[in-house]
C-alpha cells in the first residue's frame, strides 16, 4: 500500500501558495490609468531639461533625475511598432489565449515605447515600423487593458 510517488530520480517540492494582495500604481501610475479609463486618453510626463517624454508617465527622469511627476502631456492614441514578440503558449494569467503579438509601441509624440497587444492583423503580418492605433475598451477594468490592443492604421 504505497500510493506516494516514487521521487528517487526527481527533486520534487509539494507546495500550495494563496497570495491574494492589493496593487497600488502610484499617484503617477493612477492618473495615468484613470485617464485611460474615462477619458480614453493615454498621457505621458514631459522632463524639460532633456525634452523626453515618458510612457508609462514616471516621477522622475531615468535621465537626468529632474522630478517630472507634474508635467503631463497628452499623446495621441497612433503610434509605430518599434519591436515585438509573438506569445504562443497559453497561461491563465496572460491577457489572450496565444498566439498573440505583444508590442513596444512608440506613441506619436513619446520618446520611450509601451508594451501593448497588437490585434487586428496576422502575427506572421506584423513588423517593426507597422503604424497602429489605439482600440479602448468598452468595460472600465482600471488597468492598462482598459486599452483593448492596439490595430493596424
Ligand atoms: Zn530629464
Amino acid at each position: 500500500m504505497n500510493n506516494a510517488v516514487d521521487t528517487r530520480d526527481a527533486y520534487i517540492i509539494e507546495g500550495k501558495m494563496a497570495l491574494p494582495y492589493s496593487y497600488f500604481a502610484g499617484r503617477v501610475g493612477s492618473r495615468f490609468i484613470t485617464a485611460i479609463r474615462d477619458q480614453k486618453t493615454i498621457r505621458g510626463v514631459r522632463c524639460e531639461n532633456c525634452d523626453t517624454v515618458f510612457v508609462p508617465p514616471r516621477q522622475t527622469c531615468e535621465k537626468c533625475l529632474a522630478d517630472i511627476r507634474d508635467n503631463w502631456v497628452d499623446l495621441g492614441d497612433t503610434g509605430e511598432i518599434v519591436n515585438f514578440t509573438v506569445v504562443r503558449y497559453a497561461d491563465k494569467h496572460l491577457p489572450k489565449d496565444p498566439p498573440f503579438v505583444l508590442a513596444m509601441i512608440k506613441l506619436e509624440g513619446a520618446d520611450t515605447p509601451l508594451v501593448h497587444i497588437v490585434d487586428g492583423m496576422a502575427p506572421e503580418q506584423v513588423t517593426v515600423g507597422q503604424r497602429v492605433k489605439a482600440v479602448f475598451t468598452g468595460k472600465a477594468t482600471s488597468t492598462l487593458l482598459d486599452i483593448d490592443h492596439f490595430a493596424p492604421v
